[in-house]
């Protein structure tokens, strides 16, 4: 039979990665408190019309990405692509908006979409969500940028810049477009095969085609900044002023758009690293009608979310650390099968305590129990042996100097108790 293996475009995140991603969710939770967000568990399947309806029937997404299959009594269930919608559905359907508002929330999971796989990019990828629901104050737009910078700040990513725009409301946005197809429909001829299929159905995605004949064409077309409506102008001032204020580094980027109504105000992007080689390491922005579009009252919105893959990536481009990798403290080595039960109970003893220890398990010789114990990078090893429990001692090494002391078998515990919580600090 042929072996099984992972399905194409999902991988395992194995020991030697998943303590950095531990990591980065101990500063992501930190900051979540700092902050006053609250963690929420979200399903990873929810009804297929929550993200038609919540993501929008003309996205890339909800055409050709979502995983979305039947159940067995029939009903259309789809694989979460992404969390705002869910969250937002949580909101509404546990009635959050009669506790204080906005309703700051967060949460942490795999996301499944189906994409064509390629370095960094898979179709199970994990994510961090921020989201704060029931406020339209331009202040929470500050504090949901100002929170994923702070994570970024915090896990040591390099020039931190915000890109910043606003997209408009239902009011202004079908102005702003009517201004964009006019001036659009001047190159049409010029336009990738896309971006014309786009003219009619989204041409605000236009402004974000990557390929060189629609970028120029794009750089002379209208900013939405011009169009925007008294309120929507306010509100962007408003945000612009709040980045200022807290020290943010921030730069109006008239190419950051969103097509779908529910999308309002405020959209951005957290950029790092150096110039060329910069990486967007969240995206974000406002979606004032989104509750509407799923079938709730209205509700403003606004949050973010940041892919673990590519914070983890940025990080190593970076050369940056994750903390301490976790290792065994201690390993238990017997110098022959007389010492085992002694060291069994003493392997127990300190576990017990909180230190992390390890012992052979198979039968090895000494040899190869110090050779895993250095491999282990462990930084003592209890040495016992049947003259060891009968004088009541333990050959305490210390695997960085090689040096090596008896201690009494009733203070090793105390001892290494003594040693790991040094380590640590
Ligand atoms: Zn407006
Ligand atoms: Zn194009």
């Amino acid at each position: 039979m042929e072996n099984i293996k992972a399905p194409r475009g999902v991988r395992d995140i194995l020991p030697d990665e998943s303590w950095k991603w531990a990591s980065i969710f101990d500063v992501t939770r930190k900051i979540a408190e700092d902050f006053g967000y609250r963690e929420v568990h979200l399903p990873i399947f929810e009804q297929t019309e929550l993200f038609s309806r919540g993501i929008g029937e003309t996205t890339d997404v909800v055409e050709k990405e979502m995983y979305t299959f039947s159940d067995r009594s029939g009903r259309s269930l789809t694989l979460r692509p992404e969390a705002t919608a869910s969250m937002v559905r949580a909101y509404l359907e546990h009635g959050m908006a009669s506790g204080p508002q906005p309703s700051k929330l967060w949460c942490a999971g795999p996301m499944m979409r189906y994409e064509r796989p390629q370095k960094g990019r898979y179709r199970q990828f994990w994510q961090l969500d921020f989201e704060a629901i029931g406020s339209s104050s331009p202040l929470v737009d500050v504090e949901v940028i100002a929170l994923s910078l702070e994570i970024f700040r915090r896990l040591g990513l390099s020039n931190l810049e915000v890109l910043v725009n606003s997209v408009g409301c239902p009011v202004c946005r079908p102005v702003y477009r009517s201004a964009l197809q006019a001036y659009l429909g001047g190159h049409f001829e010029s336009l990738c095969p896309t971006c014309q299929g786009r003219y009619d159905r989204n041409p605000l995605r236009i402004l974000d085609c990557k390929v060189p004949t629609c970028r120029s064409i794009t750089d002379g077309a209208p900013d939405v900044r011009d169009h925007l409506c008294e309120e929507c102008r306010v509100h962007f001032d408003e945000v612009l002023k709040g980045l200022a204020l807290i020290g943010a580094k921030f730069r109006i980027d008239k190419r950051l758009v969103r097509g779908l109504d529910y999308y309002t105000k405020t959209a951005y992007e957290v950029l790092s690293g150096d110039l060329g080689a910069q990486n967007a390491v969240c995206g974000g922005g406002r979606y004032d009608n989104l509750a509407e579009a799923i079938g709730g009252p209205h509700t403003p919105g606004v949050g973010f979310a940041a892919g673990l893959d590519r914070i983890v990536l940025t990080m190593e481009q970076q050369g940056l650390g994750f903390g301490k990798e976790p290792s065994i403290f201690a390993t238990v080595v017997i110098a022959d099968e007389g010492a085992r039960d002694e060291g069994l109970r003493l392997l127990y003893e300190l576990r017990k305590a909180g230190v992390p220890t390890d012992m052979d398990a198979s039968g090895k010789g000494m040899k190869a129990q110090m050779k895993a114990a250095g491999a282990a990078k462990a930084a003592y090893v209890c040495l016992l042996g049947s003259s060891e429990v009968v004088k009541g001692v333990v050959a305490l090494k210390e695997m960085s100097t090689g040096t090596q002391a008896e201690i009494e078998r009733d203070r090793i515990v105390a001892e290494l108790v003594l040693k790991a919580g040094a380590a640590r600090c």
